[in-house]
């Protein structure tokens, strides 16, 4: 299930540079916040990731992940394909250090991830996502809490990038409209824009893409990737991916099974073997109506 890990991605991005609110986030996980500031600070820039023989397991005995090895160059994209429960969101829990796996290691820009200061890799991570968490306040105050302290130039500006001020500005106070419970309800699709916004003030440089597990969420034809925009070319991306649209456009695909890499490679490369990916890609596109080629 992607909600309750979204939420908490989500907020911890949003807590991470309020000291307070990450104070008390921290208590809840049990970690100390000095304990997130200790280590190799991650250097600016798109990083290198690498998965190296990962197993994983929240129970002993109950294997989530295993022997899963993957490469994303710094600045590509990798969609992570497969059944519900086949491993998706723990392989991102486990980029973000919520956990750490029993087998083999995580490397960042060649270095492990244990090695950097927790802190310094989650700052440069942003959430992307129609299920933002949105608190009650203005446009501009949601969008902020990507870098608290932003001008308000810096937030039209990122508004501007992703997309989201052309519906900002017909809102009947613009940035200065309320929002949440009581305020104004955004669609889906202006979420997801609030979300880039948060991300591109925050100059996130690795993203994590938590797409809509049903086309009946999807409102726009374009793919999360376009969404995306240009400013998205300069970050990592790891997407869990579910739109044939979204899986075609990323550079590498890792089709999960049971917590296991079936299958690695590019949408084009995967159809070729006529394997697992290649059935799920059509029965998918069956289901949803999708076009079925990609080449
Ligand atoms: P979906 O597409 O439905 O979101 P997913 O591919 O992201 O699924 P995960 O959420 O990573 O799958 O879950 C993989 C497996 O780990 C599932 O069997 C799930 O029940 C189990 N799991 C996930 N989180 C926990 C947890 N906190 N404790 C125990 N088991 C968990």
């Amino acid at each position: 299930v992607a909600e309750p890990f979204t939420v908490l991605v989500d907020t911890i991005n949003n807590l991470q540079r309020s000291v307070s609110g990450a104070r008390r986030l921290f208590e809840v996980m049990d970690m100390a916040e000095e304990d997130t500031r200790a280590g190799t600070v991650l250097e600016a820039g798109a990083p290198a990731i690498r998965y190296e023989n990962i197993g994983f397991h929240y129970t002993e005995g109950a294997e989530t992940l295993r022997n899963l090895s993957f490469t994303i160059p710094a600045g590509k994209s990798l969609a992570l394909v497969g059944p519900s429960g086949a491993g998706k969101s723990t392989i991102v829990k486990l980029l973000y250090r919520f956990y750490d796996p029993q087998q083999g290691r995580i490397q960042v820009n060649d270095r492990p991830l244990q090695t950097y200061a927790i802190h310094s890799i989650r700052e440069r991570m942003a959430l992307v996502s129609q299920d933002i968490y949105l608190f009650d306040g203005t446009v501009a105050a949601n969008i902020e809490v990507g870098k608290p302290g932003a001008s308000r130039d810096e937030i039209i500006r990122a508004a501007k990038l992703a997309q989201a001020y052309a519906f900002i500005e017909l809102l009947p106070n613009g940035m200065d409209s309320e929002i949440g419970e009581r305020g104004i309800k955004l669609s889906h699709g202006q979420k997801q824009r609030l979300s880039i916004a948060r991300a591109i003030l925050r100059d996130a440089s690795l993203l994590i893409l938590d797409e809509p597990t049903s086309a009946l969420d999807v409102e726009t034809e374009a793919s999360f990737q376009r969404d995306l925009g240009e400013w998205a070319s300069g970050c990592t991306k790891i997407i869990i991916a579910h739109r044939l649209s979204t899986i075609r456009d990323a550079d590498y695909i890792v089709f999960l099974e049971h917590g296991e890499a079936v299958e690695f490679g590019t949408a084009e490369e995967l159809l070729r073997m006529n394997g697992r990916f290649r059935s799920y890609w059509e029965k998918q596109g069956r289901e949803i109506g999708e076009e079925q080629s990609v080449v």
